[in-house]
């Protein structure tokens, strides 16, 4: 048999077979082992079989010895012998899964034949791995696992891991820190990353500034004690190609351990960046670790785990080995295979085996998909669930005629943008049906949610129930109040409805009146409250509550919604009916997002804004610009326009920040505005005083107004056209464009001013971005580009899922895991199919954490 990629192999290890010098090829045939794999890919050759032969082409090149690079290639050649005579390829037993001998060994070599192209191991990558026997004739030790090695008793995944050889009671606590404590947490204890010894890189060809996994032998090593006490240590470390320094600080002790493992002669792998000196490459305090010759042998792609001071790597990944490779198989895939195909996944088993030990990139990738569709698909089981529960809730079905509605927004001084009718129209539909409604209405700042709610609670008063609103803060019901009185006495004085009688519930309401708007409420004399978490006390009880909104639901905590929900109308058998409810936000969420966070309410997205608005001119200045912004600010008080300026964000707690306020107040009253007049708002004020404040700056009594971020969410003052922002580098992006939403709400021109107090990579990123786009949703998709999905979860609320392994480009992977949710259900609603009974225990253990913690808007009562 002749296949081009063996005769040129051939004709080189001829050549190399005249001196043994490994001179052959430029820098030695082990570096062309690589090349070799691919040109016999490239000429249809089994790339187990390459890869077999790449092995003993490194081999060949790491021996020192004349003699032993003889035996290697006589290795070699025979080797590539069983090619050129055209051996059977071994067969590609089909061995169940279940019963799979471990048998893979990480740099073992495939046994197949050379001409059997490695068929899809997305589909089956059992069958390829399970080798009937050993490697025999490789000639060279081969780590052969076997159950019987490692099992001393009959061991369960949930066992501790201090029954697996190798962790003892010092290695176990270790692990426990990682909370890793079974056998089971250690399997879905996934890398942080990989070293892709496949792509390693030789000395000769590392580049400036790149950061880059080398491995070397330590040539050279010295020690110097350095002016400042510190040692240095520099260590000359080379492989075929070259030489490289490596240099390391350390302090008198560190020195000791350092030298230790910088031996003469060792192996070890490198990984940093390329620093310069003197005209020369080298590493500065590069992370090194001993290398482990049969992962680099073997090319392979080698796990780094996120780990703990004291627990060593090495011993780490051998144990992950062992585990990744036969735990792994006696895990229980809880996905019905049914799904699984249709979603075109590998079986949970093969995916957390390749998790730990990807035989390559691609294998490593189909294994994360499979693990981050189960984060996802986990996610839509339990929202789905939920949602059927809450569907299953009484409700009260009200009663009104479309003529009502088109009465109320007749009223309005306005006329209803598009996006803004379709949502009442679908809010007036669920409040007529028995199912419970819970609806989350998206709309970027100043789509005008608020008038959606308020139209919501007028049908609501012309049925006889009750409204509640919820705000997060005094300043926004207050603001609500005055919007909702006055939207009210226009709808009675338009004769689109009867009186109705709204009233404000804060902290601040006066003893007396609490007592009496709660006496109200009991008997129903008032018809709408509008309130802070005030509403939720214990004491505060509705005659006929039908109608629910909160406002900026995800200020609020989830015992907090299921509060106010818990105070519903009476039914039939005298337990409350729930409410239907609507949860506002004006944070878009992007929809990967908001299917796992929201997954179980309806959704409607206010995604037109009413006509005739601004534009917001933003604009990013450097902190040496800060004059010119002080005068565009005075030049539009001049004008007899308004402005905010925004203060740094202080992390510390409120009262640094409220500090900080006070003095960047005080400073621009007598230094940049002194013929102005400034005012102050900071969190630490009493509710009253901001409310005063609030109340000259909206009369205009106040021409720049120094704030917090309080000043954040829903404040409508349409004369104001400038939002300062100092330090806006330290705000996120949903924040940012909040607080730029706060002006533009007039018929004047406006104008966001950016100040960063500094620069760096994601913030100027974040700059660019709200400079860039005044679309909130667009914002969204960008601040979770940014941050990934795991960072814009955490800075929400807590309780919500650890989407470990999802990332950006799993959009479609959402969808999969959406639909294939939603057909399970479709035909077994309760899971009660006998293949489901895996699934149905995941989903309880999962809701079961969830809902402890809290979750979802809407999530059962
Ligand atoms: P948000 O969605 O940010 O809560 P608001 O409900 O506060 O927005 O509305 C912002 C402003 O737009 C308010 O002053 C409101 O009166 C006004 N508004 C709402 N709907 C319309 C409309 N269809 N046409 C004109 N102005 C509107
Ligand atoms: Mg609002």
């Amino acid at each position: 048999m002749t296949n081009a990629a063996i005769e040129k192999l051939q004709r080189i290890l001829k050549l190399e077979s005249q001196k043994y010098e490994d001179q052959a090829v430029t820098r030695g045939l082990g570096s062309f082992a690589l090349a070799f794999v691919a040109d016999a890919q490239r000429n249809g050759l089994a790339t187990g079989w390459a890869e077999n032969v790449a092995d003993r082409m490194r081999r060949y090149s790491a021996a020192t010895e004349i003699e032993a690079r003889k035996a290697a290639m006589t290795e070699l050649l025979e080797f590539l012998q069983t090619a050129v005579q055209g051996e059977k390829p071994l067969p590609h037993a089909p061995v169940p899964t279940s019963e799979l001998p471990s048998s893979r060994r990480p740099a073992a070599p495939m046994s197949s034949g050379p001409i059997t192209r490695l068929t899809d191991a997305v589909g089956s990558p059992p069958a390829q791995r399970s080798q009937p026997a050993p490697d025999k004739q490789a000639g060279y030790p081969v780590r052969t696992i076997t159950p019987a090695s490692l099992v001393q008793s009959r061991l369960g995944l949930d066992a501790s891991i201090e029954q697996i050889n190798g962790i003892g009671p010092a290695n176990a606590r270790l692990f426990q820190k990682l909370g890793i404590s079974s056998i089971r947490d250690l399997l879905f204890y996934f890398p942080a990353r990989y070293d892709d010894y496949s792509a390693l890189k030789t000395i000769n060809r590392l580049e400036y500034d790149e950061t880059v996994t080398i491995l070397g032998r330590v040539a050279t090593v010295f020690r110097q004690k350095t002016k400042s006490g510190l040692y240095i240590v520099r260590v000359g470390l080379e492989d075929a190609s070259g030489m490289i320094n490596c240099s390391w600080f350390r302090d008198e002790r560190g020195v000791e351990a350092l030298m230790k493992q910088l031996v003469v002669g060792r192996e070890i792998v490198v990984s940093g960046k390329v620093g310069e000196y003197m005209g020369r490459l080298t590493f500065g305090n590069p992370t090194f670790e001993l290398a482990e010759r049969e992962w680099i042998t073997g090319g392979r792609i080698v796990p780094v785990y996120r780990l703990t001071e004291g627990l060593h790597p090495m011993l780490v990944r051998r144990i992950m080995t062992r585990v990744s490779e036969y735990w792994s198989q006696k895990v229980t895939d809880y996905l019905p295979d049914t799904a699984r195909r249709n979603a075109g996944l590998v079986t949970l088993p093969d995916a957390l085996r390749e998790i730990h030990f990807p035989r390559d990139a691609r294998t490593c990738e189909t294994a994360r998909r499979r693990l981050a569709f189960d984060e996802l698909f986990t996610v839509q089981m339990s929202v789905l669930r939920q949602r059927m529960l809450w569907r299953n809730e009484p409700a009260p079905a009200m009663k009104f005629d479309d003529l009502k509605l088109s009465a109320l927004s007749g009223a309005l001084p306005y006329t209803l943008t598009g996006a803004q009718s379709r949502a009442i129209q679908r809010i007036s539909k669920d409040m007529q049906s028995a199912v419970c409604m819970r609806r989350l209405l998206q709309g970027d700042v100043g789509s005008g949610k608020t008038v959606v709610a308020a139209l919501g609670m007028a049908l609501a008063a012309s049925n006889g129930y009750q409204s509640a609103l919820m705000a997060p803060t005094e300043i926004l019901a207050e603001q609500h109040f005055k919007n909702f009185e006055k939207l009210f006495a226009l709808f009675a004085d338009r004769q689109a409805s009867t009186p109705i009688k709204v009233r404000l519930l804060t902290g601040s309401t006066k003893v007396a009146e609490k007592r009496a708007i709660k006496e109200e409420l009991q008997t129903g004399a008032v018809h709408i409250v509008i309130g802070t978490h005030a509403l939720i006390q214990e004491d505060v009880s509705f005659s006929r509550l039908g109608f629910v909104v909160v406002d900026e639901q995800h200020r609020f905590g989830v015992e907090q919604r299921k509060a106010l929900r818990s105070k519903g109308a009476p039914g039939a058998d005298g337990k409350p009916v729930n409410p239907h409810t609507l949860f506002m936000t004006a944070t878009p969420i992007p929809r990967t997002l908001a299917l796992t966070l929201y997954g179980d309410l309806d959704n409607t997205v206010l995604d037109e804004l009413p006509p005739g608005r601004q534009p917001i001119d933003t604009h990013w200045f450097m902190p040496t610009e800060r004059e010119r912004a002080y005068a565009f600010v005075r030049g539009q008080v001049g004008q007899g326009r308004q402005a905010f300026v925004i203060c740094p964000l202080v992390v510390e707690s409120d009262k640094v920040e409220a500090k900080a306020a006070v003095e960047e107040h005080a400073r621009l009253q007598k230094d940049v505005f002194p013929n102005l007049k400034l005012g102050l708002l900071h969190g630490r004020m009493k509710s009253r005083e901001k409310e005063d404040v609030m109340a000259a700056f909206a009369a205009n009594e106040i021409n720049v107004l120094v704030s917090t971020s309080v000043v954040e969410v829903g404040i409508d003052v349409p004369n104001a056209t400038v939002m300062m922002i100092e330090g806006a580098n330290r705000f996120g992006l949903s924040q940012l464009h909040q607080f730029r939403g706060r002006v533009g709400r007039g018929a004047f021109a406006s104008t966001c001013l950016l100040l960063a107090d500094s620069a760096g990579a994601v913030s100027d990123q974040r700059l660019q971005a709200i400079v860039s786009t005044q679309d909130g949703f667009k914002l969204a998709e960008k601040d979770l580009e940014i941050r990934g999905p795991g960072e814009f979860f955490g800075t929400r609320q807590s309780g919500e899922p650890e989407l470990k392994l999802v990332g950006i480009g799993d959009r479609d992977l959402l969808d999969v895991a959406r639909n294939q949710a939603e057909l399970i259900y479709a035909g077994d609603p309760n899971l009660q199919k006998p293949e489901h009974a895996a699934l149905n225990n995941r989903i309880t253990d999962f809701w079961a954490s969830r809902t402890s913690e809290g979750v979802s808007a809407g999530d059962a009562s």
